[in-house]
């Protein structure tokens, strides 16, 4: 069985009719497959930023445990396995397309992948588009590709276009047409860019597969806030950018829709687990009968001019938890506290009412139990300003 695992950057988890269905612009084809799959409403990423959310995905395991918890200056630990892998250990062929720069050899992903096609500068396609790093059309490669050999294969798609600042290059009538002049200017062509992909590179992504022998993974590495509590995604750990749409198509599964919040370090996991390919990956098993550990998120993100805050959380049934602090232990602080039923724009933070404190102390227990593993952190994009210049100009925004 081959696994196609997909994800559109920043679709955050109402970004798609199926899972939204007041939004204004369908997203048809999405839906269409969202007919034939399992519906996740309740899923989580690890983290608001791409690389550390990604490699949760590959790995099932939460950023301080897999080691990418900054942008910048930072690699994936080298003693993990990654399930990507173990699928290699199984004679899967392992592939990654990625539409962002130099976003898997950055990030020391290579090993996971047997092919790598992104846009390294001074590679093929680099520069290609009018804004350099932002965004890169793989189709024609990944068709090539598809063609190519018999073996069972696994291949991570990675979307970028929906990202702020990739507008120039999505064709012009999809800005004609689905602009939205609502949302501030940076975002304004958000659902055009969804639209895209709805319209134009997920029929083109299916076409390529052969769905009686495939699984496909649609989802998401993390949201965008548009601007309502932060500038874009990255800092904040509100449901706006960790909440993301999730669909599993598997020919042996019968649609349905799952309202139980999850992790997405279980999607992998639990599918390898589905086609009898147990992991040592401690894992919800969301295909499966299943039990609902909490979802764990963290962020110590920073925009390039300011002091790096660490964030970390937890959602559990309808609770979300948020610590923050500079990530030594006796400095973080319970700071947000969310009831995600009644206040699904996390709006009323409920941090000091004590009935809610200790409603939520099972939470706050589980979530300081890993503080001792979050104070083994990464503090290189603050050390080392050359470092990380370095890295911006490598990844072509300098
Ligand atoms: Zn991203």
């Amino acid at each position: 069985m081959d696994i196609l695992y997909v994800t559109v950057d920043c679709a955050r988890h109402d970004a798609f009719s199926c899972f939204n269905p007041g939004l204004k612009h369908k997203t048809h084809n999405i839906d269409k497959l969202a007919e034939k799959g399992i519906l996740y409403t309740q899923c989580r990423s690890t983290a608001p930023f791409t690389p550390s959310s990604h490699i949760s995905q590959f790995t099932g395991l939460n950023p301080y445990d897999h080691g990418v918890r900054t942008m910048y200056g930072v690699k994936m630990r080298e003693d993990i396995e990654t399930l990507p892998e173990l699928l290699k250990q199984r004679d899967y062929e392992t592939a990654a397309f990625t539409g962002f720069g130099n976003l898997v050899s950055y990030y020391g992903m290579n090993r996971m992948f047997d092919k790598v096609y992104e846009t390294v500068p001074g590679c093929k396609g680099w520069r290609k588009n009018p804004v350099g790093w932002l965004g890169y059309d793989w189709r024609k490669e990944f068709k090539e590709y598809m063609r190519g050999n018999n073996k069972s294969k696994f291949v991570w798609l990675h979307y970028f276009f929906a990202h702020t600042g990739s507008d120039a290059m999505i064709p012009p009538v999809y800005r004609t047409q689905y602009r939205d002049e609502s949302k501030p200017e940076l975002f304004e062509n958000y659902h055009a860019k969804i639209q895209w992909f709805d319209k134009e590179w997920l029929p083109f992504i299916l076409e390529q597969v052969d769905m009686s022998n495939t699984i496909i993974v649609l989802t998401a590495d993390h949201g965008e806030d548009f601007g309502k509590f932060e500038e874009s995604h990255g800092k904040e750990l509100k449901d706006l950018t960790i909440r993301i749409p999730l669909i599993i198509y598997h020919p042996d599964y019968m649609h349905e829709t799952k309202a139980e919040p999850i992790s997405a370090i279980d999607i992998l996991p639990s599918i390898m687990n589905s086609l009898d390919m147990g992991t040592m990956v401690k894992h919800n098993g969301i295909l499966e009968d299943y039990i609902y550990l909490p979802a764990y998120f963290e962020t110590w993100r920073t925009r390039y001019t300011e002091a790096p805050v660490f964030r970390c959380g937890m959602c559990c049934g309808e609770w979300k938890v948020i610590y923050k602090g500079a990530g030594l232990k006796e400095e973080k602080k319970l700071d947000e506290i969310y009831h995600l039923t009644v206040d699904k724009n996390e709006e009323k933070n409920l941090a000091e009412n004590p009935n809610v404190l200790d409603a939520t102390k099972p939470i706050q227990i589980a979530i300081e139990s890993t503080f001792d593993k979050l104070d083994i952190c990464i503090k290189k994009d603050t050390e080392d300003k050359h470092k990380f210049e370095q890295s911006l100009k490598n990844l072509g925004y300098m």
